[in-house]
């Protein structure tokens, strides 16, 4: 068992290309991001001299005074949590990619930034309504949606797989709903998937974005 942050870092590193390799994808089409919610900054500036340059977060609040302490890191900062509306000019000021959009009011207010911002639709493959992420069916109305803000650029479809089914599948279920969004979005092809339990599935089915955190970070301290 690798022990050290390096150690886990270029573990996963390896067991990613591997991953890749396995299913005939080049390790150059994937992008590990580092979730480190939870974690001081101290730790986000460590994964950076290992090389880190993706890393992700889920709270606003944490986030964004970890962004303003790290400022002179030259790292792409994710936002994967719920987010409110209230808050996401704040989130787009110092986010560059935000993988959790799933609802049209949440896009009325990312369309008040004055900037572009990345934009991930993120589909609930859970029975359950209101899990975070929006309804399958109501997906390309979303992504309507956010290519008539103008200053959102649409990259594709992230997801959780849900505890009770097989990631395997619920990430094929993903796959399915890109055609859709696609056939008005050509150029939304990317894929958030897979986390540090399931990242393999997730390389196999073709994502293109992995959000990975304890399996790099350890244990996560408790929330504050
Ligand atoms: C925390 C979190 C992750 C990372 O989860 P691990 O199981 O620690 O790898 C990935 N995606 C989202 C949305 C998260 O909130």
């Amino acid at each position: 068992m690798a022990d050290t942050l390096a150690d886990r870092w270029h573990s996963i590193q390896r067991d990613v290309e591997v991953a890749c390799l396995d299913v005939g994808r080049s390790p150059a089409e994937v992008t590990t991001i580092v979730v480190t919610k939870f974690h001081p900054a101290e730790l986000v500036r460590e994964l950076y001299e290992l090389g880190v340059r993706n890393v992700g977060e889920n709270r606003h609040q944490e986030a964004s005074a970890k962004s303003a302490e790290l400022s002179d890191l030259d790292v792409t900062w994710h936002f994967v949590g719920q987010l409110q509306s209230n808050k996401a000019r704040a989130v787009a000021a110092y986010c560059d990619v935000i993988h959790s959009v799933d609802r049209t009011s949440l896009v009325d207010a990312l369309a008040k930034y004055e900037g572009n911002v990345d934009v991930f639709l993120e589909v609930n493959l859970t029975d359950v309504p209101g899990r975070g992420g929006v309804e399958p069916e109501d997906l390309v109305k979303l992504a309507e949606h956010v290519l008539a803000a103008g200053n959102l650029r649409l990259r594709g479809i992230m997801a959780v797989a849900p505890q009770d089914e097989e990631p395997a599948r619920a990430f094929e279920r993903v796959v399915s709903y890109q055609a859709g969004v696609q056939a008005i979005a050509p150029a939304a092809t990317d894929l958030s998937l897979g986390m540090s339990g399931d990242f393999r599935e997730a390389i196999a089915a073709g994502a293109t974005h992995l959000r990975i955190g304890t399996a790099i970070t350890g244990k996560r301290p408790p929330a504050t």
